[in-house]
């Protein structure tokens, strides 16, 4: 697990247990849902449509055999039931927001019983903008609700009367690998609740999210050229996991992200120009676009790399980058090229 949520949520359950810190846990777990939220909505707005129902590691076991529409539907029709069904006990947030007709879903359904293809053809069914819209609303209501809870709430048990309750809204399917979640939540009590749908249940398929994105950028970037148009290797890239490259349609690298059309500049213009990368321009010494931003602290080391391979080529500039990486221990190469792209030039020459 990763560390920092598995340590908000180790805090998190040691302050609700005493009513003193009761305040602070609820603070705690708002917080950890929050950072949770943060990974999804990054996944949701830098990764492209058709990464939603791929399942890179179909056929494993765990969470990431699963695509990344199924992990948010399932994440938040969980948490949508157990929330309003069992604890507010009101209208889901699924029904009383009319999320069904705008997500597309053909199920109303935690989508436990779905395996395999069933959860690829059903992800393709899938609005992911609207997904995510329904994602955030069950978030806030279930703030909310969190926030109002008292510690005497904790304690809160539920009989037989909510088993059949939860059976009757249809929205848990009867097939065996699914029928079990209305035993397991109702054998729990609110704080059982709070420890799992609404936090750990969270957190393993938020990872689970973090693998299947990270194995697909991995996937794109194959046989794709791993210069970057701005003169960065991919290949030694501290950003290699989370980014599938500037030349696929997984660019999700710094300044994509941050750009209007999700582009970045510097592989825009490039495109534009016909050239393979900033290397190929006349403009190189000048230019302030994207990755050479003047307020960018990587703007000199990645010009000085991108006039390293108009002088000696991409293979030339790779083979020197493996060699960098093998000498030094950096993250960033602007640790060893520093701030001035022609004395970073000439480290890069002296290399
Ligand atoms: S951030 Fe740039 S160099 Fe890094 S992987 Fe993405 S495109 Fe390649
Ligand atoms: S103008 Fe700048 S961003 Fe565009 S190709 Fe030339 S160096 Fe690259």
């Amino acid at each position: 697990m990763d560390r920092s949520w598995s340590e908000m949520n180790r805090e998190m359950q040691t302050l609700l247990a005493k009513q003193a810190t009761f305040a602070a846990g609820i603070e705690k777990l708002l917080a950890l849902r929050e950072s949770l939220m943060e990974q999804i909505t990054q996944i949701v707005q830098n990764f492209p449509e058709e990464a939603f129902a791929q399942m890179p590691f179909a056929g494993a076991e765990g969470y990431h055999s699963k695509t990344l529409a199924y992990s948010i539907w399932h994440i938040f029709r969980i948490e949508d039931i157990v929330a309003h069904e069992m604890i507010a006990e009101d209208r889901q947030v699924l029904f009383a927001q009319g999320f069904q007709g705008a997500v597309g879903a053909p199920l109303i359904t935690t989508g436990n019983e779905l395996s395999g293809e069933a959860i690829a053809a059903f992800s393709r069914q899938l609005n992911i903008p609207a997904l995510y819209r329904y994602a955030q609303a069950v978030k806030e209501s279930t703030d909310q609700m969190l926030r109002q809870l008292s510690p005497a709430d904790l304690k809160r048990r539920f009989d037989g009367g909510m088993a059949d309750k939860l059976r009757r809204t249809g929205c848990v399917s009867e097939a065996e690998s699914a029928a079990w979640l209305i035993g397991y939540w109702c054998g729990k009590d609110v704080l059982g609740l709070i420890r799992m749908p609404f936090s750990r249940h969270w957190i393993m398929h938020v990872e689970a999210m973090q693998r299947i994105k990270n194995r697909l950028c991995k996937l794109a970037r194959k046989g794709v050229n791993p210069v970057a148009y701005c003169g960065l290797s991919c290949n030694h890239c501290f950003l290699g996991a989370w980014c599938g490259s500037c030349r696929t349609v997984y660019n999700t690298c710094s300044f994509a992200t941050v750009s209007p059309d999700g582009q970045c500049p510097n592989a825009a213009c490039c495109q534009a120009k016909g050239i393979d990368g900033c290397w190929g321009c006349d403009r190189l010494e000048s230019c302030e676009k994207g990755f050479y931003t003047p307020s960018n602290d990587g703007a000199a080391a990645a010009r000085a790399q991108a006039l390293y391979i108009r002088a000696h080529g991409e293979k030339a500039f790779l083979q020197l980058q493996s060699r960098l990486h093998a000498k030094y221990d950096f993250e960033k190469v602007q640790e060893i090229l520093g701030q001035d792209w022609r004395e970073a030039l000439r480290r890069l020459e002296e290399s």
